[in-house]
């Protein structure tokens, strides 16, 4: 989608700090880390929000993806948060769906 900015990202019109990618999905940090590690998991494919999801297996792969980015940074053993914000409420502010990974410090819960 021409006005995405995820979707900029991927096509290389805007530079991102990648750490993984192949043919479905790409992993970059985030430009406002809230801890020591994190990052973002998004698919190739523009999907707006969760709410649009149907493709069960491409969503796992986001999940796999993060935990395996966990492991190799060295942080998964101690511990991690992977979440999705879904729309206004759910503090979504770019609308390609992303999954946060954080870790590296001990994370408060409820996240407010
Ligand atoms: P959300 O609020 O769940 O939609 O998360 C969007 C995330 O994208 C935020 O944590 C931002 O810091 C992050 N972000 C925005 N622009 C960029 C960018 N150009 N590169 C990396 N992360 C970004
Ligand atoms: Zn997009």
């Amino acid at each position: 989608m021409s006005n995405c900015l995820f979707c900029k990202i991927i096509a290389g019109d805007i530079s991102a700090d990648k750490i993984y990618e192949d043919d479905d999905v790409l992993a970059f940090h985030d430009i406002g880390a809230q801890a020591p590690h994190h990052f973002l998991v998004i698919p190739k494919k523009h999907i707006s929000t969760l709410n649009d999801v149907d493709d069960a297996a491409l969503v796992g792969k986001l999940t796999l993806t993060a935990s395996q980015i966990a492991k190799d940074f060295g942080f998964a053993e101690n511990g991690y948060r992977v979440v999705m914000n879904c729309n206004e409420q759910g503090g979504q502010t770019v609308y390609h769906i992303h999954l946060h990974c954080l870790g590296g410090r001990q994370l408060t819960w409820p996240p407010g």
